[in-house]
């Protein structure tokens, strides 16, 4: 990790912003598209957006990488790579407007993640103001530039509670040629054993889906090895998300089955979304979270508690305390 000595000039009003916040003892709350964010119960903390903060900084189509500002929206990122037959495989699974940044931070998977690897996988540096009101910059384009502390996997999935990330540098691939979802009514755990690297397998209450990403030819032996019919991608439920060892999955889907939630799984990744009453989903993230898992709920506090059901993170909070000391950085799945 270095410090900047002279930050870009575009970064001033969030430093200037930062600061001022430790000395008047204020909380902040970074806001990218709002997505997620306006899902979460309110809060009482400033926000600092970064709608300001836009555009493509460079992008080395030969390299495979891409540096971008952090408020960049994901969809007009996606656009410009498509134009260059590249894709960072991190598009989110839903959340429109959402920014480069904000899923960075977030750092939820996907079902693409079975094949495609963690947000943080693809991330390869990052500029960051950090709730000191430090610019610093970690990690590198190539393996040689990487050393010291790895803050770009310490930013993946720290919800703006470290610092903003104001650029991020984005590993690419060619886009498969092919991309299509099917269906099948065999359970998961064949079409796992039966296939070579599907992109993703999603169990729901109707049967399982697969997506495939490869050459037609590949596609098309694929789909017949497994029997897969074509589809239309699932139905994505969006009022919590259960995160689990993808070896618990199976538990957590049966506890959503047994509540009466729809649910819908994202296999070998160990995520599963659900759907339904209040009530159910809060007894049912009581219960992941006693499998070693945590429940995000993501309908505005119909719950009535925190964002997050999960255990303490000390190592998260020792981490914390050493890049926003005056804790003035919000974790918004933490208080209302
Ligand atoms: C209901 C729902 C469920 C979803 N579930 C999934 C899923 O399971 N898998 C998946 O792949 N995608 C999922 N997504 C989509 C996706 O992960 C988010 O929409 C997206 O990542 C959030 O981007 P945003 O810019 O809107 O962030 P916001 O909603 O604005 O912010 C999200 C978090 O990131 C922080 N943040 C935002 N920008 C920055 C920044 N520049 N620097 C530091 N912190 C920042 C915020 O403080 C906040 O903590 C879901 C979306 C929705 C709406």
């Amino acid at each position: 990790m270095s410090t900047s000595t002279a930050p870009p000039a575009e970064l001033a009003p969030v430093v200037d912003a930062f600061a001022a916040a430790a000395a008047g003892q204020r909380r902040l709350v970074i806001r990218g598209g709002g997505s997620v964010l306006d899902r979460l119960p309110p809060t009482d903390a400033e926000v600092v957006s970064t709608a300001e903060l836009t555009g493509v900084i460079d992008h080395r189509p030969e390299d495979l990488v891409v540096t971008v500002r952090g408020g960049t929206p994901l969809q007009e990122l996606a656009a410009l790579l498509a134009t260059h037959g590249q894709e960072c495989p991190i598009e989110p699974l839903a959340g429109h407007g959402s920014t480069v940044g904000g899923r960075v931070a977030a750092a939820l998977a996907g079902p693409r993640q079975l094949q495609a690897g963690r947000v943080r996988d693809w991330v390869l540096r990052v500029r960051m103001v950090t709730g000191d009101a430090r610019v610093v910059t970690a990690g590198g384009v190539t393996v040689k530039d990487v050393t010291g502390y790895d803050l770009c996997r310490l930013a993946a999935g720290s919800w703006g509670s470290l610092g903003l990330l104001a650029e991020i540098t984005l590993k690419l691939r060619p886009i498969p040629t092919q991309s299509a979802w099917f269906t099948t009514h065999l359970p998961a755990g064949r079409i796992l054993s039966t296939l070579y690297r599907p992109a993703a397998v999603v169990s729901t209450p109707t049967g399982t889906f697969v997506h495939l990403e490869e050459h037609p030819d590949d596609v098309a032996a694929q789909a017949t090895v497994a029997g897969l019919e074509p589809a239309a991608a699932p139905r994505w439920p969006t009022a919590a998300r259960a995160a689990v060892d993808p070896a618990r999955l199976r538990e957590v889907t049966a506890l959503a089955a047994s509540a009466g939630l729809d649910h819908t799984a994202f296999e070998g990744v160990g995520v599963c979304l659900v759907d339904g009453d209040a009530d159910a989903i809060a007894t049912f993230g009581d219960r992941v979270v006693r499998l070693g898992g945590h429940l995000l709920h993501l309908d505005a506090g119909a719950h009535g508690g925190p964002a997050r059901a999960t255990t303490t993170d000390a190592m998260g909070e020792r981490v914390r305390a050493a890049l926003d000391p005056h804790r003035i950085l919000l974790d918004p799945r933490e208080s209302r």
